[in-house]
């Protein structure tokens, strides 16, 4: 089935490529939420005014939105700093309040795309309305159901459609809240090429560090926007004060960004040497995670061989490593020289970690 959408630029509202969203994960008060929309707004880049009014939160007793009333927020920030509003639905209901109140934007959050009864509820409370619609990715890694939602809606008569690529989530411990597959986003577009495809790395990377890394990610795979979580004060906000960043950080962000026209971004522009370096970041990127994945493993058996006083090294298990991994390695094709130099490393690494762990000395990341 193909989607009848229309690209942002053709939304009606002054939009263009690359389409910036921010704002507070979620509204909390009128105050956070205006001051937070003037001093974004007066960096001159957002488009969009973001903030969550309905949360699903994963756990029970966590803040789960401050409800219809900050839909007025969103209006009254609107009215002063001139930004459209966005915010996410998850039912008829939420749907019949932000019409009623006239926001611009909705979205669909990762937990309601994963669920075909509740989009669907969403998209019956769309027919005959005209709003423009961005639908997050569902939290399993799951083409079909991503794309089912951007159906359900576009078959509501939802033209303005857009997906938004959040992540998925993993039990795996990953550097990242919510690993994300660029390949997945990638054959989405090949498949509708006309839809436009943004990147919410807040919630990818769930902490502000590896923000920037995934926006330009995001940006250099000729994504369409970001869709950034912001707050006057993220150490205290109410919900993902991890990840959010203050109007001057988003500032000192967004003028570090590489925007590249798409032109040069366009698979077959550039040259081959291009596209093998891109291939070797990527890698270069899958085996950070690892690593990472891997040192926080370490840290564990750390803990564990604290609390049943296990010494740190064990030669008898060290050796077995070695052993195992270089015949591997070899029979990969790697040379025995770097095998062993690489092992050695990540062994002094994971030795290193486990002696903070036990010894409270130092800090993990080697500070
Ligand atoms: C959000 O945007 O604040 C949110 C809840 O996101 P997601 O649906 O991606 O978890
Ligand atoms: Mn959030």
């Amino acid at each position: 089935m193909s989607l009848n959408t229309k690209k942002i630029s053709d939304w009606g509202l002054g939009l263009d490529k690359p389409l910036i969203i921010s704002g507070p994960c979620s509204a909390e008060t009128e105050e956070q939420v205006i001051s937070t929309a003037k001093e974004i707004a007066a960096l001159g880049k957002v488009n969009v005014l973001r903030a969550g009014i309905w949360k699903p939160r994963t756990r029970p007793n966590a803040f789960e939105g401050i409800g219809p009333i900050g839909l007025e927020w969103l209006n009254a920030a609107k009215a002063e700093t001139g930004m459209l509003t966005a915010t996410e639905v998850a039912n008829g209901s939420h749907v019949e309040a932000c019409l009623k109140a006239g926001i611009d934007i909705l979205w669909v959050g990762a937990r309601t795309t994963v669920n075909p009864f509740s989009v669907q509820e969403v998209a019956d409370a769309l027919k005959g309305v005209d709003i423009p619609v961005l639908v997050k990715n569902p939290i399993n890694p799951d083409l079909g159901l991503w794309i089912g939602g951007l159906e359900r809606i576009n078959q509501a008569g939802i033209t303005r459609l857009g997906a938004i690529h959040r992540g998925f989530s993993t039990f795996e411990k990953t550097p990242f809240r919510n690993l994300p597959k660029w390949d997945m986003a990638i054959e989405l577009k090949r498949k509708y090429p006309d839809l436009d495809i943004i990147c919410d790395p807040s919630h990818i990377a769930g902490n502000r560090d590896l923000i920037p890394y995934v926006c330009q990610k995001a940006l250099d795979l000729d994504m369409s926007g970001l869709m950034i979580e912001s707050h006057i004060t993220p150490s205290v906000a109410w919900s993902d004060a991890a990840q959010q960043v203050t109007p001057s950080a988003l500032k000192d962000l967004l003028e570090s960004l590489k925007f590249r026209s798409a032109d040069a971004s366009t698979p077959g522009v550039e040259n081959k040497l291009d596209s093998l370096r891109k291939e070797i970041d990527n890698l270069d990127d899958d085996i950070f995670q690892k690593m990472s994945s891997r040192m926080k493993v370490a840290d564990q058996i750390g803990e564990y061989k604290n609390d049943n006083s296990v010494t740190i090294l064990q030669v008898g298990r060290w050796e077995e490593i070695v052993n195992k991994r270089i015949a591997l390695g070899k029979a990969m094709g790697l040379g025995d020289e770097f095998l062993d130099a690489f092992l050695k490393l990540i062994h002094k690494e994971s030795i290193r970690r486990q002696n903070v762990v036990m010894n409270s000395a130092g800090d993990l990341a080697g500070k």
